[in-house]
């Protein structure tokens, strides 16, 4: 049985190493499905029961807690918590003040001892908290932290009698921990803004008035008005006779679109008149909610330079202590030097010691990319699919639906001696009746009366060929393409395989053939320019239609013969796929397919990078896919390629610049020119330069 997951908020979760602990923690206590994000600070969890994951967590973080995601008001216990370290943070800086100017004149000796007492309430002002946490985690047996090794550095300096050295480290550390929650809660603020697309109330129309509820409080078959303006907060049909939606925050396309009473309208649209609208779906499987889920869960797949710091976090703290106790002793026992130096230098190297910069602003990074690329109408889902995206050396398509419009038309009927174009289209109709194909549509629209469908018996869809049915009377029908026939062994005067062309085959003998056209979508061809001019070695064209077809229209894109291939059924696709894969991991590349979603589920599922079409509002093509893209333009690939890029770079450069800065200061700490307060400078200093890096994707 599948575990029931709970989503909790954890609010006060202020560092994002503790967050890492938290999660390990949580599983090795046996809780199944345990994800924590420290970006959204949400907790997933396979239970409910929430003061034992509580107390589990307090023991890691104390003065965390987590709450049942809805009731959840975050916003103002966080501002509170801002202004009580604002405050706690004051009265140590003015402590400090006044304690070193009592200390450092030659006043008479009690005035310096005051001096003195007024310079420890500052260290322990700003510190408390720090010293608390060092030694709960002491308790568990647990060293390698931020908290145990500021307290192990400060407490040293006191030793050794630099008791202002250690007041100003810890009151530097506090502001650095108060700048960078007010820089992390900004980054999560901007981020949530950019996803701020589902709204919370509906206007709900009732007899005579119109009321104001919660989206919660909607049910199917509500009317509800949406005023000018608005955003559409629920799925639903159009009442109103008709209107222009913008759909820009959906789909990325910012056209607006016209619709007429009778069409679907999705939440998350904006409309320019006022409609009402008559509700269809429950509030959690609305078309925002579900791209909100699918963007929040996201975060959870990690990308390899999230992995790489998980890891780098939990070997650099120990190393570093390591490091520190071996300058404090081996070089005064060596030099025989007085060890107060070395001691300094080792405390010096322990305040550089948080690997905060990377922990904080790596997922930070990634979670921008996917935020800001699931606003250009591109789903990513996961972090992990920005990486594939920065590698992707062969791109592959489906043609029909995903290449062309899809959007087929019956230009002519070419019956055989003995029939009529109408029984010719009769038939097919008859047959097709059933089928979604986008070729079946177009054989139906052709035949524009309704179709008898208690004729049909016996119907079976075969994909890449067409479809075999009987009716009631004893008649069998077959349709499909030129494949199709010849399976069936039928003798047909025509063939045709440089267009779209459907057999009629009436009890095993051929009646005519209908001529489909369907165009290649312009933003196609802007997509395959995009991906050549990116120098992307391998571009492809995988279809189940005939070969002429596929070479004219692969041809016409400018897709290389040799990376055409036509007459596939869906197996066949993955025999292809496998192939370019096989070519792709020995380049160390990878393979992206782009499917319409419609029959090539599988295939999408055994890509590298699985892309989904159009699929707005399918479930189906949601699940199998990696990447989804929300509108049916191809050229959207474009946008999810560069802000993976982008992402990818940032990321990158965090890691060199948190990196870099720590390698100087321990350096520089150990040759003794850096001093403590200028190392937490650094060390805060790089944090907040990694977080403010990150949001420059958002721009
Ligand atoms: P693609 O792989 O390019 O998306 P499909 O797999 O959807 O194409 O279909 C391949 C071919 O199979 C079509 O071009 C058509 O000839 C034939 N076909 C598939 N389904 C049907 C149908 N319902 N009726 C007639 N022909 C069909
Ligand atoms: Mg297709």
């Amino acid at each position: 049985m599948a575990q029931e997951k709970h989503n909790f908020l954890l609010q006060g979760l202020s560092c994002a190493d503790c967050a890492l602990k938290i999660e390990s923690s949580l599983k090795q206590q046996g809780y199944s499905s345990v994800k924590l994000n420290f970006t959204t600070r949400r907790l997933q969890i396979g239970s409910d029961n929430i003061s034992e994951i509580n107390s589990i967590i307090s023991r890691i973080e104390p003065g965390a807690i987590a709450i049942p995601e809805k009731t959840s008001q975050d916003f103002s216990s966080a501002k509170k918590r801002e202004n009580f370290l604002l405050i706690r943070i004051s009265i140590s800086i003015i402590l400090l003040f006044f304690g070193i100017l009592l200390t450092s004149f030659s006043f008479p000796p009690l005035v310096v001892l005051g001096g003195h007492l007024v310079l420890f309430s500052s260290y322990l002002v700003s510190g408390f908290h720090v010293l608390r946490k060092a030694i709960l985690r002491l308790q568990n047996f647990d060293i390698a932290n931020e908290y145990f090794l500021m307290a192990i550095a400060t407490l040293g300096a006191i030793l050794i009698d630099e008791l202002p050295e250690a007041a100003a480290v810890m009151v530097f550390y506090s502001i650095g921990e108060y700048l960078q929650s007010r820089a992390v809660n900004k980054s999560r603020k901007s981020i949530s803004e950019l996803l701020d697309i589902r709204p919370d109330i509906a206007h709900l129309v009732s007899m005579d008035d119109i009321t104001t509820v919660a989206v919660e409080d909607i049910t199917p078959g509500d009317i509800i008005l949406v005023k000018p303006g608005e955003r559409v907060p629920i799925d639903g049909i159009l009442v109103s006779s008709h209107a222009n939606l913008d759909l820009s925050a959906l789909t990325g396309e910012s056209r607006p679109v016209p619709i007429v009473k009778g069409d679907e309208v999705l939440s998350g649209a904006i409309t320019s008149a006022s409609i009402k609208i008559k509700v269809t779906v429950d509030h959690s499987e609305s078309t925002v909610s579900r791209i909100l889920d699918v963007v929040e869960n996201a975060t959870q797949n990690k990308s390899e330079k999230e992995v790489f710091i998980t890891r780098f976090a939990r070997y650099y703290t120990p190393f570093v202590l390591i490091l520190a106790i071996a300058i404090a002793i081996i070089p005064s026992l060596l030099l025989a030097e007085p060890m107060e130096i070395w001691i300094y230098r080792a405390l010096v190297v322990l305040v550089i010691s948080c690997p905060c910069a990377l922990v904080v602003s790596i997922p930070l990074v990634y979670f921008a990319g996917i935020g800001k690329s699931s606003r250009s109408g591109v789903l990513l889902k996961g972090a992990n699919v920005i990486d594939s995206l920065t590698e992707v050396t062969a791109v592959l398509f489906d043609k029909t639906g995903t290449l062309t419009e899809g959007k087929f038309k019956v230009v002519m009927v070419v019956p055989d001696e003995n029939y009529s174009p109408q029984e010719v289209i009769m038939y097919a109709a008859l047959a097709e009746a059933h089928s979604n194909h986008p070729i079946a549509k177009s054989i139906l629209e052709a035949y524009g009366e309704p179709v008898d469908l208690s004729q049909v018996k016996e119907y079976e869809e075969l994909p890449a060929l067409g479809i075999k049915m009987k009716t009631k009377s004893g008649d069998s029908i077959v349709v499909g393409n030129d494949k199709m026939v010849h399976e069936i062994e039928c003798p047909h005067s025509a063939c045709i395989t440089d267009e779209t062309a459907v057999y009629v085959v009436l009890n095993d003998v051929y009646i005519g053939h209908i001529i489909i056209d369907d165009k290649i979508k312009t933003t196609a061809f802007d997509a395959i320019k995009y991906l050549e001019k990116r120098n992307i070695p391998h571009i492809g064209l995988l279809t189940g239609d005939t070969k002429n077809i596929a070479e004219r229209v692969g041809g016409e894109l400018g897709i290389k013969q040799e990376n055409i291939y036509s007459s596939l059924m869906p197996l066949n696709k993955i025999e292809i796929l496998e192939k370019y894969l096989h070519k792709a991991e020995e380049n160390g590349g990878t393979v992206m397919f782009i499917g319409d979603g419609m029959n090539d589920a599988p295939v999408i599922a055994r890509a590298d990078i699985g892309v989904a079409m159009g699929a707005i509002g399918s479930d189906a093509s949601i699940e199998a896919a990696d990447l989804v893209i929300m509108d049916d333009n191809p050229n959207r690939l474009n946008d999810a390629i560069s802000i993976a890029g982008d992402t990818n770079k940032i990321a990158k450069q965090n890691i060199l610049l948190a990196l870099g800065i720590k390698a100087l200061f321990i350096g520089l700490g150990t040759v003794g020119l850096a001093s403590m307060w200028v190392a937490v400078f650094g060390d805060v200093g790089v944090t907040l330069l990694t977080i403010f890096n990150s949001l420059r994707l958002l721009r």
